[in-house]
Parts: structure tokens; sequence; C-alpha cells
């Protein structure tokens, strides 16, 4: 069999449309290995999955808005409660109760919204401001009981493996560092940190948004080397692991989130996507990944852990910074 030539390897890099020349760029915080080749013809929406829209019955039919809350398992704790209010009753503003269906031992549900909201990007800031006071107590009752690691991360949309249209995240506790997270630990080390350096040398035209607070700022930016087309990093600019110890940054990081999901529904469409937290204990500098799911991860991305991406970071900030919210 012919040996392809290095002409060839060079234009086969993933690229099925044509476009300026790929390159490989190495994701700092993972080491994950992308090739950003950018498609002139085609957007990415226009091959992507939108969210589904809302089908009838939806409401009735919906366990997570208020005056259905005996259609879940009882309620852990809930937040921003009437006064004199019972438990598995309606007049809450954030719920969360455990998950029907868990993998893990321990797998809680935080409802985001008493009523039927389907995206983060409808959620105003008091309210998430209450999510992370929710994340928060979940990560003192896990402390307490002796997990170290807990992972929170929102799947929004069912192409994004959302079961509920109603929004809400999940917290999953665990025992020991995930792997996705042990590989970047090591990375963002106090005095080497990857996530530092990064934030340090953005270049200005990727952040999107940012907020001030006494305890420090948080900043929203297209990811200079996201897997997928418009993913977005947010993180404080200072270095500091554990994001369940300042509960107004991480009110302010799910402020921003939503405001990158307004601005990439505004841009594309409703969008699905997934939206975790990268948390470290002991050193590391936690951070919200939001990868929008408007490409389908296939062999290449799966098998080989190459992630090819078809739409250049400033492209996607630029796009990102022209929707009129
Ligand atoms: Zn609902
Ligand atoms: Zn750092
Ligand atoms: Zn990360």
């Amino acid at each position: 069999m012919a040996r392809s030539s290095p002409r060839e390897e060079t234009k086969g890099a993933g690229v099925e449309g044509r476009g300026p020349n790929p390159r490989i760029v190495s994701d700092p915080l993972s080491g994950r290995e992308v090739i950003v080749a950018p498609r002139r013809a085609k957007r990415p929406g226009s091959y992507g999955v939108p969210l589904q829209p809302e089908a009838s019955g939806e409401v009735e039919a919906c366990p997570f808005c208020e005056g259905h809350e005996r259609e879940t398992p009882p309620e852990l704790f809930a937040l921003g409660d009437d006064k004199d209010r019972q438990p598995d009753t309606p007049g809450w503003k954030v719920r969360v109760v455990p998950n029907l269906y868990p993998a893990f031992d321990r797998q809680h549900v935080v409802i985001h919204e008493p009523t039927h909201t389907r995206s983060l990007g409808e959620i105003a800031d008091d309210q998430l401001a209450l999510v992370a006071g929710a994340w928060t107590e979940i990560a003192e009752r896990a402390w307490a009981q002796g997990f170290d690691h807990l992972f929170a991360f929102i799947n929004e949309g069912r192409d994004a493996g959302a079961s509920r249209p109603h929004s809400h995240s999940q917290l999953v506790w665990l025992n020991r560092l995930s792997p996705e997270i042990a590989v970047e630990a090591p990375r963002l080390q106090q005095g080497s940190c990857a996530l530092c350096a990064l934030l340090g040398d953005l270049d200005p035209t990727l952040k999107l948004a940012e907020r001030e607070l006494d305890e420090g700022t948080v900043s929203l930016a297209v990811s200079p080397t996201g897997r997928a087309p418009y993913e977005l990093l947010i993180a404080p600019s200072d270095h500091l692991p554990d994001a369940f110890g300042n509960t107004e940054l991480l009110a302010a990081a799910l402020a921003l989130a939503a405001e990158g999901v307004r601005r990439l529904n505004a841009a594309e469409g409703p969008s699905p996507f997934n939206l975790w937290l990268h948390n470290f204990q002991a050193d590391g500098h936690w951070h919200l990944e939001l990868v929008p799911r408007l490409n389908v991860f296939a062999g290449i991305e799966l098998g080989a852990g190459i992630f090819v991406n078809t739409l250049e970071p400033d492209e996607a900030a630029t796009r990102l910074r022209g929707t009129l919210l």
C-alpha cells in the first residue's frame, strides 16, 4: 500500500471542508491535542442539533416544577423557602433532591428554578447565587461525611445527556479525584500553574466578560484551545483551588456561564451544552468548562483522543461578542 506523502498528511489532518490550513494546539490545562481546522462554508450550528423545542404536556409532566414536589424523591433541602414551608411542598426557590436513577452512591440534583425554565441562560443572577449556595451546602455535607471530592455539572439539552428539560445541575460525591481532574492537577500547581499562565497571556479578543468582586475577579473567555466550537472557560484570576470555599466567586462564575449561554444561544440558536466544575482540594486552580454540543464527538475524538475544532477561537469570540443580549 502506498504511503501518503507529507503534503497529503497535512491536508488530511481531520479536515473535511475547505478552509485555512489546520493547526495543532495543545491544551495547557489537560495536555489534550486539538486540531483547529476551520471550515469557511459551514457554521458549526448548521450541522449541530438544536435544543429540543418544548413538547406538548412537558410542563404538566415535569417533576421539577413547583407544585410537583411529590414526583421527586424526598428533598434533602431547599433554599429561599417561604416562612413555615414544609418539605416537599411549594414555596421554595432552589430545591435539592436525590437523583432518581443514581450511578453513584450520592448523586444530588439541584433544581435551579421553581418555574419551568429550560436554559441556564434564562436564570437571573440572584437565583444563580442561590444555586451556588446549594452547591456549597452539598459540599459541606460531603466533606462532613468523609468524601473529599465533589463533581458538579450541568447537562442542557437531550443531545448533551439531559434527561429532564427543566434547568438543573448534578453533584456527584467521590472519594478520589476524577481521572480528568487528576490529569489537570499536576499542571495547575501554585507557582507553575498553567491556568494562571493562560489567563495572564490571554488574547484580549477572547475575553467576553468579567466580574469584579471584593473577593477577586472572575472572567469568561473563549478557550484558546477548546476541543469544540465556542468552548468557554470561566475562572477566577486568583489561584484558588476550591470553588466551594467562596460562594460569591462561584455565584459570579455561574452568572458568567449563564451570560455565555445567552451569547451562544443568540449566535447559534438554542444549543445543547455540558458545563462542569474542575475543583481541587489541596492545590490547583478551579474553573468551569462549558462545551457546546454543536458537533458530534466521533472516532478521532473518542478513539485517538485528538479533537478537531472547526471554528477558530477568535472567530467564535467575534460572533459571541457581536450578539445582542
Ligand atoms: Zn419544569
Ligand atoms: Zn493558577
Ligand atoms: Zn479543567
